[in-house]
């Protein structure tokens, strides 16, 4: 015997039965009456005793429908609901014309309903009314009581129908835990990249420790691939390997960027298009007149330990491109591949560059001058995807973001408050600009799409 349920059924499954209640939903006009002509790819509606049948006319599938309509709605023996949706617009959804023959006016409910008529919103609701501090205590009891019912509906093999429904489930309401073993020795240094430092201290605490510390940051994408050949190809220039020559380097170019996995053929076409054009770009930035700098390292790979307030920070890294000015001052350059840059502001604190000139004044490129410690002269970003700007050169040229020598004692600070939070294990969410392209927004308090995870 079937339990007590309501069926859900199309019109032509229920020929021949009978309920006391039959709900007709969704009768709207484009969708009942169908006139569009059905099995229209093996045409499989034709076939008949004699061969292959006339396909039928717009008028005999109207009539069909509305046989079919009469079906649906001659199923109740005592109440028959029939739904649909009216938009205002002419153009919007409008109800079916076999609404109007029914002959009874039909009732206008306007507004949305109250919540989503699905089982999860159904969950939400129930969750909501236990908890909700004006709901009186029978209404409470009610709710929880429906919920350990959800809760308690399984499939034939025994799995939860609706597991959202246990408490089990609800991991806002677990306490907080707190790990035993510290993440890092407080003994010892706290070691830091310039990037780390970024996200840390001025983006998102969070996303650090989920990206870097859990390593639970996507793959590496195709974009990275990216910037790791344009990268490696500008260091074989810089080092002599390699000629300052577009048709060398757009070889070298040919013969890795297949490894590189594109969504898709036009995708890795177009993205090779924007690495000659960074490369050429790299090119005339490095055969032009840099202020009269001069190259001394590429890929200088450093490691200094500094004081920063009450903590010692390790800092290790590889600069991109050391230059030796005209004052004899160690130049950091950084090449970037993105798409997008820092403003004007931002470059001038700029966490990674101001890393690298605090690493040169620490010893970072003592060895690349003669052992005798420079002065850092500066720092800058070289964007090799996009122009400089007309008066720079333009189109060919890559865009230049320069960060002045450092002065102040913002960049001590940042490295403390990046270093204390590491410490104190303070990765608290911080919203912003950042999130677009954050792995971790599904399951993050701070947004919206992740609220569920701890409300
Ligand atoms: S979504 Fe935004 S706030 Fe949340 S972890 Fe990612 S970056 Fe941080």
């Amino acid at each position: 015997m079937r339990p007590d349920a309501v069926r859900l059924m199309t019109a032509h499954r229920s020929k021949g039965l009978e309920w006391r209640l039959v709900v007709v939903a969704g009768v709207q006009e484009g969708l009942w009456p169908d006139l569009r002509r059905r099995g229209s790819l093996l045409e499989a509606d034709r076939i008949g005793r004699d061969g292959l049948a006339e396909p039928l006319t717009p008028g005999a599938l109207l009539s069909e429908e509305r046989r079919l309509f009469y079906v649906a709605a001659t199923r109740a023996r005592e109440r028959l609901v029939v739904t649909a949706v009216k938009a205002p617009a002419d153009d919007g959804d409008q109800p079916s014309r076999f609404l109007t023959e029914l002959g009874v006016e039909p009732k206008d409910i306007t507004g949305r309903p109250r919540r989503p008529l699905s089982v999860a919103a159904l969950v939400a609701e129930l969750r909501a009314t236990t908890v909700d501090p004006r709901a009186s205590d029978t209404l409470r009891e009610a709710a929880a009581r429906r919920l350990a019912r959800l809760a308690a509906l399984s499939d034939s093999d025994g799995r939860p129908l609706v597991p959202s429904a246990h408490p089990y489930r609800w991991w806002g309401m677990y306490e907080p835990t707190a790990s035993e073993i510290p993440l890092r020795d407080r003994d010892k240094p706290v070691v830091l990249s310039g990037s780390a430092l970024d996200q840390l201290a001025n983006t998102c605490a969070l996303q650090w420790f989920l990206g870097r510390e859990v390593k639970a940051d996507a793959p590496a994408t195709a974009a990275q691939g990216f910037g790791n050949v344009v990268h490696v190809l500008a260091d074989e220039v810089a080092s002599g390997r390699t000629p300052a020559d577009l048709a060398v380097l757009m070889e070298r170019l040919d013969s890795v960027w297949d490894a590189l996995a594109f969504d898709a053929p036009w995708k890795s076409a177009q993205e090779k298009e924007h690495a000659r054009v960074a490369l050429e770009r790299f090119l005339q930035w490095h055969v032009m007149d840099r202020a009269s700098r001069t190259p001394v390292a590429s890929e200088h790979g450093f490691d200094v330990t500094l004081e920063a307030g009450p903590y010692e920070v390790r800092v290790r890294g590889s600069m991109d491109r050391v230059e030796q000015d005209a004052e004899n001052r160690a130049y950091v350059v950084d090449f970037k591949t993105g798409k997008q840059s820092p403003t004007a502001a931002e470059v001038a604190r700029h966490p990674q560059l101001a890393v690298y000139q605090l690493a040169v004044r620490e010893g970072a490129a003592d060895e690349l001058f003669g052992g005798v410690r420079p002065e850092a002269g500066g720092a800058e970003l070289v964007q090799l995807r996009q122009a400089a700007a007309k008066k720079n050169g333009g189109d060919a040229f890559p865009k230049v973001q320069a960060q002045e020598p450092l002065s102040g004692e913002w960049v001590g600070e940042l490295l403390a408050t990046a270093a204390g939070k590491v410490l104190d294990e303070r990765f608290t969410p911080t919203a912003g600009q950042h999130c677009t392209h954050c792995a971790f927004r599904a399951s993050c308090s701070a947004r919206p799409e992740g609220r569920h995870v701890v409300e």
